[in-house]
């Protein structure tokens, strides 16, 4: 049959191999290909002499280099051509991936890969002669700057860019301009009714789809949290349990998107996982047209500021401020930046492997971490991406977000017009770890170098824009003699924060200033009370280490107290700062502008942040030595990786995180939903309700939430089984290794392995990935393959043959229906870390059986990536001998439970089919 895709590869055809030098390197071996020759294979050494030489082909050089064992690998990499040819478009950055997004035909082994690096640069300069090349705008402009930097690529680019007629536009004017609009009245008061809200269900779901009952009462259910509020600092709350696979996004959008329309509110859907959010934007696309009638977006996604590109930290790079690899960086970057949909660096269309290829501090400095913008007094104010997506979200019928920035906004939004007031969180069993961190303070030598910068600006001779504050706020210092004079105070008081070269300090017991003497003090202490150098972790293992804070010696409390005089320094001067500023805002003197005015409202948003930041690290210092408040858990801790230290600080944790979540969340609501398919935990006596709510937070508030269960309508009894593996003895690597391997093989691929260890995964890893690579069986690791971690699941999901090891993150961020996933592969019971802050939550929430919780959740979450439609099927293994049986209620009703050696439980996976379709082992050995 004659399709486009035939057409396309018939026109590959035509494609002309670029004749130039290829090289390729997997696990299973070296490729190299010659400019007009044939493909050999060949040694690691002779292929980086090959790539020494001249400039080679290669796809993902950090990779490459990685395979090699040789760090310096330089040569054309087609990923950084692809990024320049095409930004903001999508391709896995594989060669099967590349043949997909040019498409070119697949190769079908390593062997055939130098060839079609060949072919995919052929395919890429030829898109550059094209006339309806998409990208073609700025790429001469680009290009000419690309061969200063002396880009590999640019020379080879030259011949096939013809110069534009007439002058490009340089990027910055090029960018459409926001526009300001009127604020949005707030909302009518609504009551949706049950038929309504079925009717637009219905509506959602399309004609002639299948009625789910589950889907219906879920949805009437999530219709309630938009009723008008009763009483006030008492919001509707629900809780909906929402099974895998009943449609919950829908079921929620449909409630959602009546009541947005009849009271033009906005509705905040807060998610854990970028995957989420990326699923949102395609189901929100029936409820609202991509734009309305006046061009603005109905549906936004809105992202912390620190998400976004900031043109002025772009410009400053494309102007000197960065040099070398880096300064290619910026190009590609700024050549993606006119292709954005919406500037969004992390998890939006810039992709995710770009960062990898240079290096990802470079991406991260293009960003406005440290809330350093200038907001009005920006050149680029007007074309600013986090500018416009504030605007756009405050016009929005729906706003997709994460748990985060939901929770940062509440605490210290700059604007509170634009709270929300209706939220869902799915993925709701990720708040309480948001509200962990969200409410987290942290005195630590990182944070407190961040600090001084924002104040002080660079101190060395370094290039750039970046400004303390004395040059952020001259104007103002220049009009008000007091707000000059509290900067300048400010300033001078920042000196005693640690500065360049602290952690040395510290090692060589060297520190300078209060803060690091007691950074010192605090280093100290750590390392002698330390005990778990005999343990699993701890120095010996070269992983984090860390004490209490108990029966501390008087000289640490006598530095903590000079630490904190030297903060209070710091912060009257910012406090009187934000006095003056407020001042001169109301009564504004004639030169203030409204851009004046929004810049100054800007610096006294960032200025409160740092006040109560310096007010939370005094509180902190002021308990040392005094009682202990029940209300949170202080520890010390050394950071470290691979046995380096990276920060040494002091820790602080609400004991109960969801406190503040519900005065600062909840309480101000109007409508708040959690959801999840793992809302509540299965304990052995069925769905375990009290405590769900109990860390819900409402109780906080005096809420009684609203409950909701819809249960999975998948069918787990003949679509998956879970084997548990029972002669894997704990702690026998080689075996551990060998029972991975074994059983990617069994299943072809399409495991997925998780670890609860980095170091466990490394060994398991460096052992079997050459071994399955030469079975065809490629294997990716997170914590080992120089990939991000969403890169690294568009590659598992884009290959069925692969297969992905990772730790916590792949336990619910990933999302991969269909063939890729057939196998979830679980080292051990995911038992938790003893960490001090765990000790503490253990004690306050009944010892064990909080333990046992916190293990079914995970282990629920896991087993949740492998079914994740109708039609999936597949095993589910956990590699241990001693499974306590009490766990098992994690699983959903139904599932088969299998203890079985490891030899039965390969032949299970090996036969592909899961559940009922095989003949059950004894009785025995199954569990229920
Ligand atoms: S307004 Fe702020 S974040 Fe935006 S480009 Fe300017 S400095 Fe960067």
């Amino acid at each position: 049959m004659f399709t486009f895709r035939s057409a396309l590869r018939m026109a590959e055809i035509v494609i002309e191999p670029v004749p130039l030098p290829a090289l390729h390197a997997s696990h299973a071996g070296t490729w190299v290909r010659d400019a007009n020759g044939s493909t050999r294979e060949s040694s690691k050494g002779e292929a980086i002499m090959a790539a020494a030489d001249t400039p080679v082909l290669l796809l993902n050089a950090p990779l490459v280099a990685t395979r090699l064992g040789y760090p310096d690998l330089s040569g054309l990499d087609l990923l950084e051509l692809y990024a320049f040819v095409h930004p903001a478009r999508f391709c896995v950055p594989t060669p099967k991936g590349l043949a997909d997004a040019l498409s070119l035909e697949q190769p079908t082994s390593d062997d055939a890969v130098p060839l079609l690096l060949q072919k995919a640069a052929g395919a890429l300069l030829q898109t550059c002669e094209k006339q309806d090349w998409a990208e073609r705008d700025g790429a001469w402009s680009t290009l000419q700057s690309l061969v200063r930097l002396r880009w590999p690529w640019a020379q080879v680019l030259a011949p096939h860019i013809a110069r534009p007629e007439q002058a490009e536009k340089w990027l910055f004017s090029k960018l459409p301009e926001w526009e300001e609009t009127p604020e949005r009245p707030q909302p009518a008061s609504v009551v949706l009714s049950e038929s309504e809200v079925e009717g637009q269900l219905e509506y959602l779901t399309g004609a002639g789809a299948e009625r789910r009952e589950g889907q219906r009462s879920y949805a009437k259910a999530a219709s309630k949290v938009f009723a008008p509020r009763r009483e006030r600092g008492q919001p509707h709350v629900l809780l909906a349990q929402a099974g895998t696979g009943i449609g919950k996004t829908l079921g929620y959008l449909a409630p959602a998107s009546l009541w947005a329309s009849a009271s033009q509110g906005t509705v905040w859907v807060s998610t854990f996982t970028k995957n989420l959010q990326r699923q949102l934007r395609g189901e929100a696309r029936r409820a609202w047209p991509e734009r309305r009638a006046d061009g603005t977006r109905p549906v936004v996604v809105r992202k912390g500021r620190e998400n976004y590109l900031c043109l002025l930290n772009l410009e400053d790079a494309l102007q000197g401020g960065f040099g070398g690899r880096p300064a290619i960086m910026a190009q590609l970057v700024a050549r993606w930046a006119a292709y954005s949909q919406d500037g969004d660096m992390v998890g939006g269309d810039l992709p995710g492997w770009l960062g990898t290829l240079f290096r990802k501090r470079a991406i991260a400095s293009l960003t406005d971490q440290r809330g350093e913008c200038v907001y009005a007094g920006c050149p680029h104010y007007r074309k600013c991406f986090i500018e416009r997506a504030a605007r756009a979200s405050a016009q929005a019928d729906l706003v997709i977000a994460n748990h985060a920035l939901v929770m940062v906004n509440a605490a210290r939004g700059r604007d509170h017009a634009q709270r929300p007031t209706r939220i869902v969180f799915d993925e709701g069993h990720h708040v309480h770890q948001a509200a962990d961190s969200t409410f987290a303070a942290a005195l630590t030598g990182a944070e407190a170098i961040e600090l001084r910068r924002w104040i002080l600006g660079p101190e060395r001779k370094s290039k750039g824009r970046r400004r303390g504050l004395a040059a952020r706020l001259a104007d103002v210092a220049s009009y008000d003699e007091a707000g000059g004079a509290a900067v300048e105070a400010a300033v001078a008081a920042a000196q005693a924060l640690v500065s360049d070269g602290w952690l040395q300090r510290l090692h060589d017991n060297e520190p300078y200033g209060p803060i690091e003497n007691l950074l010192a003090a605090v280093r100290a202490l750590t390392y002698a009370r330390d005990e778990s150098a005999n343990g699993l972790s701890g120095q010996e293992a070269g992983y984090g280490i860390e004490t209490e804070v108990a029966d501390l010696p008087g000289k640490l409390i006598q530095l903590a107290q000079e630490a904190m005089g030297a903060l209070t320094e710091i912060r009257a001067p910012l406090v009187k700062l934000g006095v003056r500023l407020e001042a001169i805002v109301e009564d504004a003197p004639d030169w203030l502008d409204a851009q004046g005015r929004a810049r100054i409202e800007g610096a006294r948003n960032s200025l409160a942040w740092r006040i109560d930041l310096l007010a939370a690290w005094e509180s902190m210092l002021n308990r040392l030595g005094g009682p202990a408040d029940p209300e949170f858990v202080d520890w010390f801790a050394v950071d470290r990786s691979d046995a380096r230290e990276f920060d040494v600080g002091i820790h602080r944790r609400w004991l109960d995180p969801m406190k503040p979540f519900a005065r600062i969340v909840l309480e101000p609501s109007h409508g708040v939903m959690l959801t999840s398919a793992t809302l509540t935990d299965r304990s052995p006596d069925g769905a375990d309700w009290d405590s769900a709510v109990q860390a819900s937070g409402a109780p906080h508030i005096e809420v009684q939430p609203q409950l909701s269960a819809a249960n999975s309508p998948f069918d787990y009894a003949n679509r998956a089984e879970v084997l548990i593996v029972t002669d894997i003895k704990r702690g026998d690597l080689p075996a551990l290794a060998g029972a991975y391997a074994r059983l990617i093989e069994a299943a072809g691929g399409g495991v997925l392995g998780l670890f609860t260890a980095i170091r466990r995964l490394r060994i398991v890893h460096g052992r079997i990935a050459d071994r399955l690579a030469r079975a065809g069986l490629p294997l990716f690791a997170q914590h080992v393959d120089p990939i991000d971690t969403g890169t690294l699941v568009d590659i598992f999901r884009d290959d069925p043959k692969a297969s992905l090891l990772g730790t916590d993150a792949l336990r619910d961020g990933v999302d991969v229906a269909g063939d890729s996933l057939r196998c979830v592969v679980m080292e051990a019971v995911p038992w938790p870390k003893p960490s001090i802050l765990h000790r503490a939550r253990r004690a306050a929430n009944g010892g064990s059986s909080y333990d046992d919780r916190m293990i079914r959740a995970r282990l629920a979450q896991a087993f949740g990536r492998l079914i994740r439609s109708k039609d999936d099927a597949g095993h589910f293994v956990v590699l241990s001998s001693a499974f306590p049986s009490r766990l098992l209620s994690a699983f959903p009703d139904g599932t088969p439970v299998i203890r079985l050696p490891l030899e039965e439980a390969l032949q299970r996976v090996a036969s592909g089919v899961s559940g009922l379709d095989q003949p059950l082992p004894a009785k025995d050995n199954l569990q229920s």
